[in-house]
């Protein structure tokens, strides 16, 4: 890869109480201090005033896995921006294909997001991937492209430098299957070149593109070696310091 830093990033999803999220952040504070790429843990909403305070003044940044499109009011059940923000969350990840397909939300909602935790100086880790028939389809790249522009609508290249795009294809995610590093590098090129024509060359230079879909210890470093990876999220293989600090330490 160029001059972009690695960013290996952890979502431990629907997973631990607030002590066994503490545990697991300490560990990973401990295991990750002398790490040399840019490490995030996005717990779940309940553990992040539990983990805030471990990671405060680390090598490892706190993120939330979701957040409101709308800054406050009648929103039951919803979590906004200027919550995480009292918490010290410092990047929030949106669009996770979950949220896409479990929970329905759209390019547009996604968007909506995205803009507004650029405004209040959230960093964004957008997340797009295609699914199974989608690929089969030969549809991978207009669906990334899609899911890339709609999510980016608005965003001025100045935000873009607080923005990670995440190509996380469905059908890789915690079932095991990984793309190959050819095909995930492949995906990540035409990301790149969408960004390029949107923002342009400079931009589409500078910006991360983490990979995630079954990304463990075997296969981290053959997929960072490639030129368009910049990082790994990673799920599953998050959730325990014997399976995430190999991929974080990487290399
Ligand atoms: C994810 O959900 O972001 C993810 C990549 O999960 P897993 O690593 O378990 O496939």
């Amino acid at each position: 890869m160029s001059d972009r830093s690695y960013y290996i990033a952890g979502n431990w999803k629907m997973h631990k109480t607030r002590a066994e999220a503490a545990e697991l952040a300490k560990a990973l504070v401990a295991e990750l201090k002398d790490g040399k790429h840019k490490y995030l843990v996005a717990p779940t909403f309940t553990s992040l005033e539990t983990v805030g305070p471990v990671v405060k003044g680390t090598n490892i940044r706190l993120g939330a896995q979701n957040m409101a499109a709308e800054e406050q009011g009648a929103h039951t059940g919803e979590v906004s921006v200027l919550q995480l923000k009292d918490l010290g969350v410092q990047t929030v990840i949106l669009g996770h294909s979950e949220r896409r397909h479990i929970y329905g939300e759209d390019d547009a909602l996604i968007n909506k997001k995205v803009r507004l935790a650029l405004r209040h100086g959230l960093e964004v880790i957008l997340c797009i991937g295609e699914l199974l028939e989608e690929r089969e389809a030969g549809r991978a790249e207009a669906v990334c492209e899609t899911q890339t522009v709609k999510g980016l609508e608005g965003v001025s290249a100045g935000e873009l430098s607080n923005v990670v795009i995440a190509y996380e294809p469905v059908w890789a995610i915690g079932t095991g299957k990984t793309a190959t590093p050819e095909d995930a590098d492949a995906i990540h090129a035409w990301v790149r070149k969408v960004i390029g024509k949107l923002y342009g060359a400079d931009c589409a230079e500078k910006i991360i593109i983490q990979y995630g879909g079954s990304v463990k210890a075997e296969n981290a470093a053959q997929l960072m070696a490639k030129e368009n990876i910049d990082g790994a999220l990673v799920g599953g293989a998050a959730l325990k310091p014997d399976t995430f600090a190999p991929i974080a330490k990487f290399g």
